[in-house]
């Protein structure tokens, strides 16, 4: 078993071999595993992290409140499904929603942030691999609800997050990541003029292929703590 350090660095090294642009990639160490207690959050801390994910409210506060005078240094990533009556929870501190997915998400979570009179940043995420049970916009259903997305003012939309597919098959794995870049590409060019600078993609078992296809948040947890 490695350190945490050790997985740490083992990750920067990938980073600096896989990524197309090493600069531009932020690790989030995904955190919501029961056994990321207070040692080890500290020790993700001590090397230089300071993006954690999380992906159920209660998980993500308790987390929160281990840290206690150190919560406010780190930018909580929420990384999952975020059901509507939560969003009150975390608004005032949340660095960035990766799971934007329904409109009646985006229309809450504009909702809070103006109540809170601040703009949060957000991710859409697509489903590019057809899995029912896979959240996200599906690729036709997402071009369309964009220009409702776009008039939301106290959301900046900053990117597109997608989970891989559920396969072996790294050249399925690799097309989706692809495919995701294509979107991203697209999207830039017709509608937000280059502001779209973020692609939340790749886990433990795929982030090197992620990074090759141009991932710029890779959200990592199993593998930090093995
Ligand atoms: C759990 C989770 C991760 C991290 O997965 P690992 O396989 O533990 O690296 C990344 N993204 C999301 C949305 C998750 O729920």
């Amino acid at each position: 078993m490695a350190t945490i350090t050790e997985r740490v660095k083992e990750i920067k090294d990938d980073i600096e071999k896989h990524s197309i642009y090493p600069e531009k990639v932020k690790l989030v160490a995904v955190t919501k595993y029961p056994i990321v207690d207070k040692p080890k959050l500290e020790e993700l801390m001590t090397n230089g992290i300071f993006d954690f994910g999380e992906n159920r409210v209660q998980v993500l506060e308790a987390k929160r409140e281990l840290l206690e005078e150190k919560k406010n240094d780190i930018n909580w990533n929420f990384i999952g499904n975020l059901q509507k009556n939560k969003v009150k929870y975390i608004i005032d501190y949340v660095h960035m929603i990766h799971s934007i997915n329904r409109m009646s998400l985006a229309e809450e979570v504009d909702k809070r942030a103006r109540g809170a009179g601040k703009i949060v940043d957000v991710l859409i995420e697509i489903n590019l691999s057809g899995e029912e049970s896979k959240e996200g916009y599906n690729e036709q259903e997402f071009y369309k609800e964009l220009p409702k997305l776009m008039k939301l003012e106290n959301i900046k939309i900053k990117g597109l997050m997608t989970m891989a597919p559920n396969v072996d098959d790294e050249e399925k794995i690799r097309a989706s990541f692809r495919k995701l870049k294509e979107i991203k590409d697209d999207l830039n060019e017709k509608y937000f003029k280059g502001t779209l600078s973020e692609l939340s993609m790749g886990m433990s078992h795929d982030y090197k292929i992620a990074l090759e296809e141009g991932a710029t948040i890779i959200r990592v947890g199993s593998k930090l703590y093995s």
